[in-house]
Formats: C-alpha cells, sequence, structure tokens
C-alpha cells in the first residue's frame, strides 16, 4: 500500500464563528479525505472569542493585559473549544477523528508569554492518531514552555501553527482557508479592477502582507524557510484561491505583482542633528527599547555638517516616538516635528530585481497625478513612497493601470 499524502488545513476564527459553520466544515475536511488525503486541520478560536476573553479578563482585572501566564491560558481555551466542537461534528458524520491541544500536539515553544516561537515539534501523538486513520484536529495559537506552562503565539497565531505543523509533518502542503477567497494585486475595496493571483512568490507576500487575506507574516516566514506551499482560499467558496510558493523566475511574466498600501504610518523628523558616527544609533535605541517598530528611514545629506533624520512609525506609536525623542539627552538638535495622515505605497514583484525603469514609471505616474511624494525607498523587490493618506485611492487606480496588473 502507498502511504497516503498528508495535508494541513486551517481555519480561521471568521469561518467558525456558529456551530452550522463549524458542521459545514466539518464536511469540508471529510471531502479532503475522500481525495485520499491524511488530514490534520487547525482552529482558530470562534468568531470573536478571543476578544470577548480578553474582555472578560479585563472585567476582573483592569490589569489582566500584564498578567501574561493566566492571559496565555485563558486565551488557549478559546481554541479548545472550537477544536473539540470540530472533532464532535466530525464523529457525528461517522469520520474517525480526534482534538489534541498545543500541548497534546507535542508544540514547545520559548517562555515569551503572549508571543512565542515555536521551538520544536514533538510530533509523535500526532503521528499516532494519524496512523488509526483518524482526523487530528489541533487547537492553533498555543504551545508549551520548557516550565510546562501554556503559551500563546500572538494575535493570530494559528496560521503559524498550521505552517509549522506541516512543515515538521512533512506535508505536502498548507492550506489556509478564510473569509476572503485569495490574495489580489491590490485592495479590493480601493479599486474593483484587482484580480485575485493564481500564485505569488513568498518574498512578495511578505511584502504585501497586509493585503487581501490578513496573513500573519510569520507563517509566511516559515514557508519561505522551509519551502512550504501555503494555499490561501476561502471557506464559503470553492473558487481557486492563491498559492504562495517559491518563485520561478521561468514563471514571471510580470514584472509587477502587486501594490501594497499601508494606512497607519506617521513620520518623525529630527531636525539639525550633528552628521558624525553613532548619531542614529542613538536616535532609535530608546525606540527599540520600548517596543516601537520603524519603518522608512531617510537621512539627508549634510551641508553644515547637520543634517535632518527622518523615520516613520504606525500612527499608534506617534505619541511614545515624540516624547522618547524629547528625552533624548546628549543629542542636540534644532527640532522635532511629525507628520500625520500619511500613507505607505509600494508595488512589489519579484520581477523588478536588477531591471531599471520601473521607479521612474512609479514616479512619473504619482506626478502625472499631482501627487507629493514625501519619502522613497527600495529593496530588491519592492519601490516605496510615503504619500498624503488622501492620494492613495488615486495612486492606486492610475499604477494598476500603468502596470496593467488587471490582465492575468
Ligand atoms: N484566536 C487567536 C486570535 O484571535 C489566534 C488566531 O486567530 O489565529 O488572535
Ligand atoms: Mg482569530
Amino acid at each position: 500500500m502507498t502511504r497516503k499524502k498528508l495535508v494541513v488545513q486551517k481555519y480561521g476564527g471568521s469561518s467558525l464563528s456558529s456551530t452550522d459553520q463549524i458542521s459545514n466544515i466539518a464536511e469540508k475536511i471529510i471531502s479532503k479525505t475522500k481525495q485520499g488525503y491524511m488530514v490534520v486541520v487547525v482552529v482558530s478560536a470562534m468568531g470573536d472569542s478571543t476578544d470577548n476573553l480578553i474582555s472578560l479578563a479585563s472585567q476582573v482585572n483592569s490589569n489582566a493585559n500584564s498578567i501574561t501566564r493566566e492571559m496565555d491560558i485563558l486565551l488557549s481555551t478559546g481554541e479548545l473549544v472550537s477544536s473539540t466542537l470540530m472533532t464532535l461534528s466530525l464523529i457525528a458524520k461517522n469520520k474517525k477523528a480526534i482534538s489534541l491541544s498545543g500541548v497534546q500536539a507535542g508544540i514547545m515553544t520559548d517562555s515569551v508569554h503572549g508571543s512565542a516561537r515555536i521551538s520544536d515539534i514533538n510530533i509523535n501523538r500526532i503521528q499516532e492518531e494519524l496512523n488509526k486513520d483518524s482526523i487530528v484536529v489541533v487547537a492553533g495559537f498555543q504551545g508549551l514552555n520548557n516550565l510546562g506552562d501554556v503559551t500563546t503565539l500572538g494575535r493570530g497565531g494559528s496560521d503559524t501553527t498550521a505552517v509549522a505543523l506541516a512543515v515538521a509533518l512533512n506535508a505536502e502542503r498548507c492550506e489556509i482557508y478564510t473569509d476572503v477567497e485569495g490574495i489580489y494585486t491590490t485592495d479590493p475595496r480601493i479599486t474593483k479592477k484587482a484580480r485575485k493571483l493564481d500564485e505569488i512568490s513568498f518574498e512578495e507576500m511578505l511584502e504585501m502582507a497586509s493585503l487581501g487575506a490578513k496573513m500573519n507574516p510569520r507563517s509566511i516566514e516559515l514557508g519561505l524557510v522551509y519551502n512550504m506551499p501555503v494555499y490561501v482560499a476561502s471557506s464559503f467558496s470553492i473558487e481557486q484561491g492563491t498559492l504562495i510558493h517559491r518563485s520561478s523566475n521561468m514563471e514571471i511574466r510580470k514584472a509587477v505583482t502587486g501594490i501594497a498600501v499601508d494606512k497607519n504610518v506617521a513620520k518623525i523628523t529630527v531636525k539639525g542633528v550633528m552628521d558624525q558616527p553613532g548619531i542614529a544609533a542613538e536616535l532609535l535605541k530608546p525606540l527599540s527599547d520600548e517596543g516601537i517598530s520603524i519603518d522608512v528611514i531617510v537621512q539627508n545629506t549634510s551641508s553644515d555638517g547637520t543634517t535632518d533624520f527622518t523615520y516613520t512609525v504606525s500612527e499608534s506609536n506617534l505619541e511614545r516616538a515624540v516624547s522618547l525623542m524629547g528625552s533624548l539627552d546628549g543629542i542636540n538638535y534644532k527640532n522635532i516635528e511629525s507628520g500625520i495622515d500619511l500613507a505607505k505605497l509600494s508595488i512589489v514583484g519579484t520581477g523588478m530585481e536588477n531591471s531599471p525603469g520601473y521607479a521612474s514609471k512609479m514616479f512619473s505616474v504619482l506626478s502625472s497625478l499631482n501627487v507629493n511624494i514625501d519619502m522613497i525607498t527600495t529593496s530588491e523587490i519592492r519601490i516605496t513612497t510615503i504619500i498624503n493618506k488622501n492620494d492613495i485611492e488615486k495612486s492606486v487606480v492610475a499604477l494598476h493601470d500603468a502596470f496593467e496588473l488587471e490582465a492575468p
């Protein structure tokens, strides 16, 4: 007998918000086994239940968020509810199935409660159950640290559980079912011309992580590092989704794959700092100490021995970042300016690598719309501009046309 192929399927909370939905998804899982697959299922908590648990905790302790060990145990229960209900539903449909918590599934993590990272997976138990021909339903988003405590992987962490299990079990691929039909060339809410992609490379997906399916970037990174293909599709339809996989140059027919937008951008400029070694590091250290991530950084060349240093943060971090800059000691500067109502607009595509001309085309499209570019950065596969938030819609529409993203 040839060994059956294995697939890991993950279902998100919005696909599991009622018992009717759970029952429908159970049918979907069973149909996969009928195609000759062994199936490991990873589930998120039902609907908004993680948010509801957080709110319950804050009702009994306004400091609950800082009591991270207890919060992790509490939040892990959301996934226990959905995994056991899914298993009961599968059994009701005469399928052999068993639920496993993250701990029972052998998922080991570091000790960072609330955003733990998977260190290892002991697959023995899952393997044993698969050998008995069971569908194994694993509670996503959780694991065990080496002190014997339950940890969670951070919001949206079930995607990471799924891809990590697919890697550990050597699955054919990881399938992520969600409430959108796949990955689009750009945000379909901005232009109806946005087109669903059949495939996209891991690298491009990492750049576009904010589009369409809000994929957890950690899970994409895992897919990239271990070369585990990730298929993203809708839980509710049978439409073909998008395959995220290792790119092969032979497949590149288009240089630009998509347009990514992030409207949660603010900037800070520290004016008139000395142009000398160590200043950039000193300016940014208080931010990293506080866990504030910075994105685009621009430093101008100096003419008089001083320079302006500008970087972006998410809007919600602006206030804290400004106050940290205000309390910098030992650094002289003229003043600090902050800017809001900004957005990040990027064109993304593996095919742009080493091909000139894409930046100038992007900039001339923006200039024809009279859109001012505030900042620019590039990577090998991305050209990013910071522009005014109000200019986003028209810019996306024009760039989508200019790079002919509508046509397959
Ligand atoms: N239930 C968790 C959350 O809402 C994990 C997940 O959905 O992946 O963040
Ligand atoms: Mg969720």
